[in-house]
Formats: C-alpha cells, sequence, structure tokens
C-alpha cells in the first residue's frame, strides 16, 4: 500500500471510527498548516460520510509562537469574540471536535509560563459551553497526530527533512493501527479488548497494585473504594462510541491520595515546560513525594513537585502492555498522545473525578473525601519495563497478577 493509500484510510477511521460522525453533523477540524495535505484529506472523508459543515480552523506554529513572544497580555485574557462564538456554536449544534497534532515539540520555548495559564483562563471562561460539551459527554471529540516537518525531525534528527516526515508518518499510522488493510476491523477488536479488561478489573476491585521490575521499582499504590476504570473509547450520554485519542492503549484509574508507598524509578525522559527529566526515580511515603533523584534535570522535577501540595501526590494510575504498537515502535515522539501511551505510567497532581462512583457529582470536599487528589497540573511520567510485574492485592490480602513481564497476564490476558 502506497503512503497516499494509508493516509486516506487513516483519513477514513478517524471520521468514521474516531468521530463516528452521524450524516448531517458538524466538524470542527483543527489542522496544522503544514499537515494541510492531510486535513483535506479528512475533510473529504467528513463530506463523504455525510457531514453537514465542516470548517477547518489552521493552526501555524510560527505565527502562534510569534505571538505568544510579541502580544501584549491583554491578548492572551480574553477569547475573540468571533472564535468563542464558532467554538460554543459548533458544540451547541452537536458538532464534533477533531484535532489533528503535530506541534513542533520546541515551538514555545522561551515563553513566559504566565500567558498560557491567562489563556488556559480566558478559553475555559469564555469558550465555557465547548469544554463542557467535551468534559460532560455531550460531545463527540477526537485528538490525533499528523506529521509536520519541525515535528518529525525532532524526532528523527538525523534523517532529512523530507524522509523525517514519511518515517514520522509511517510510525504515526502504525502506532494507530492504521496501516493494515482494515483498520476499522483492528478497532472494534482493540475497542473490545479495552471494555473486557475495564469490566473485568472494575469487578475485582483490588485495594492496592504492587509494582515491581529489575531497575528498582518496587512501589504500593492503594486504589480508591468503588474506583472505576477507564480507557479506550468513550460514549456521550447519547450513547455514541468514540475515541477521544487516536492512538490510544492505557487503561488508568485515580489512586487513593495517601497510599503510595516505596521507589519508582522512571523508564523515559520526561518533556516539561520544554526541558528534559531523564532517569529519575520518586520515592513516596503515605502517599507524599518525599524524595527524588534525576541524572538530569532534577530541578525541573522538584518544580513539578512544588506547583502545590497536591503536586507530591498521585492522579493517576495507568496500565499500558509493552506489547502494545508504541512501546514496541522503541520512539520517543515528544507528544504526550503518543508517549502517554507507550508505557505504564503515573501522574503528579490532578485525579480524575470520573473515577470514582459517583465522582462527577461530587464537590471538592467530597472529592477530597474519598481521596481524589485536587491539583492544578498534572504531569505523567512512565514506568513501565519489559520486566515490570503488577500484583493486584484484594482486602483480605489475596493476591493477582495483573502484569507479568510487562504484558497482562492470567485472566487479564
Ligand atoms: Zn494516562
Amino acid at each position: 500500500m502506497s503512503l497516499e493509500t494509508k493516509l486516506k484510510q487513516y483519513a477514513r477511521l478517524l471520521i468514521r471510527t474516531g468521530c463516528a460522525l452521524k450524516p448531517g453533523q458538524e466538524v470542527l477540524l483543527t489542522a496544522p498548516v503544514e499537515a494541510a495535505g492531510f486535513a483535506r484529506m479528512v475533510v473529504e472523508e467528513a463530506w463523504n460520510a455525510g457531514a453537514g459543515a465542516v470548517t477547518v480552523e489552521w493552526v501555524d506554529d510560527t505565527v502562534t509562537r510569534l505571538k505568544y513572544l510579541h502580544a501584549p497580555l491583554s491578548a492572551f485574557e480574553k477569547v475573540p469574540d468571533w472564535l468563542a462564538l464558532q467554538r460554543n456554536g459548533t458544540v451547541e449544534r452537536g458538532g464534533i471536535i477533531l484535532s489533528l497534532e503535530g506541534d513542533d515539540p520546541d515551538g514555545m520555548a522561551g515563553v513566559d509560563p504566565s500567558r498560557f495559564t491567562a489563556w488556559s483562563r480566558a478559553s475555559h471562561r469564555d469558550c465555557k459551553a465547548f469544554y463542557d460539551g467535551m468534559d460532560l459527554g455531550r460531545n463527540v471529540w477526537c485528538i490525533a497526530g499528523a506529521a509536520t516537518p519541525r515535528w518529525a525531525k525532532k524526532v528523527f534528527p538525523h534523517l532529512s527533512e523530507g524522509e523525517a516526515v514519511e518515517k514520522l508518518w509511517e510510525a504515526i499510522l502504525s502506532t494507530a493501527r492504521a496501516d493494515g488493510p482494515d483498520p476499522d476491523k483492528v478497532w472494534r477488536e482493540h475497542s473490545a479488548a479495552f471494555q473486557r479488561r475495564v469490566a473485568l478489573l472494575d469487578a475485582r476491585q483490588f485495594d492496592a497494585l504492587r509494582y515491581t521490575a529489575a531497575n528498582g521499582t518496587d512501589f504500593t499504590v492503594g486504589l480508591n473504594k468503588d474506583h472505576i476504570w477507564a480507557g479506550g473509547g468513550a460514549q456521550t450520554v447519547d450513547g455514541v462510541w468514540f475515541f477521544p485519542n487516536m492512538p490510544t492503549e492505557e487503561i488508568f484509574t485515580t489512586p487513593h491520595r495517601d497510599w503510595a508507598e516505596g521507589i519508582v524509578h522512571s523508564t523515559l525522559p520526561l518533556n516539561y515546560n520544554g526541558g528534559l527529566i531523564e532517569d529519575f526515580w520518586v520515592k513516596f511515603e503515605e502517599g507524599r513525594a518525599v524524595d527524588c533523584g534525576a541524572a538530569k534535570g532534577l530541578d525541573l522535577l522538584k518544580s513539578i513537585l512544588a506547583v502545590d501540595e497536591a503536586a507530591a501526590h498521585l492522579g493517576e494510575v495507568a496500565l499500558v502492555p509493552h506489547a502494545s504498537p508504541i512501546a514496541q515502535s522503541g520512539i520517543l515522539f515528544y507528544s504526550t498522545l503518543y508517549d502517554e501511551n507507550a508505557a505504564c505510567h503515573l501522574a503528579l497532581g490532578k485525579g480524575f473525578p470520573e473515577c470514582v462512583k459517583g465522582g462527577l457529582e461530587m464537590d471538592e470536599a467530597a472529592l477530597r473525601e474519598h481521596h481524589i487528589n485536587l491539583s492544578a497540573t498534572h504531569v505523567d511520567f512512565m514506568i513501565g519495563t519489559a520486566d515490570l510485574n503488577i500484583t493486584g492485592i484484594l482486602p483480605d490480602g489475596t493476591e493477582t497478577p495483573v502484569f507479568c513481564d510487562g504484558n497482562w497476564t492470567g485472566e487479564f490476558e
């Protein structure tokens, strides 16, 4: 199959499976100008599937960077009326939000971080309907990758630009399980495997998970009473199945805020605020990170833990098999969409209310009472290895193997 044919197939997969587009529905597509060729294929597939309207919001990394460097702070404190109207209007009409990500990983280096904070605050205020539509399950949304030259050169610095872009496209297609003859079928099976494992884990209600690996990881994390596992596809309140992230390999929940003991070692560099933290470890006591070390970037690691009091506690536990295509690719993508699906990970900071029964209806006090961590930050870091063992521990002390040598085992296989 030529790259062109595979890209058409990928565009179709995003529209039909990722977004589950229904005839007459609107699509708001965000796309990098440098991936315009692929964005046009997505637009064509949206019309082929019967879209009622297709609007493209083009993103230009250079133009965005110039704004972040030179615009007055006031430009980040309010979303332009037309943009808020476009975003809010699309979700209010039941539209789909599809984002193609191809950001230059270094595109925002040196930008004053208070501008991101100001824009994020303004966006959530002025585009409230837009974010609520996605957060509260009213609208379908999907984020997927699209290769761009600067991103490709970051991932494959030794190749020419043309070769790097082609190689990145191949990596995007294979990790999104979109390079075979029938990707929609592959995704139906992928989705069924997720649903089966999520149901098994939910039914088990482990009290805690214990992690061990030869790199020194020896760690136990507690799970909340009535915790809920999530992963794979998502469902809107109207019952439409879609995939918020393509690729997706993780099954995750929110751990007990005050129950984590032992040491975890990182197994992939962590890209944070434009800097890299490498070969690091974190030691936990009673849920709190009490010590840490790093071969590189220790100050950055400490800055994450210091964002607020809750940043030194965990908000996410995610299980990703070592056999997954992203892990097997061995590529560091410098993009959370890919890298967080490469290995088992934990996240420091904010937990997910939807990962405990009734959590979406709880106020902050109730969430705290249910040991959900509340923080302004959420930073994933990878701890999966080819020899990682994970054991589920039941309240009576019974142990059940969940992962053996980096992959699902026993009933979870
Ligand atoms: Zn995750």
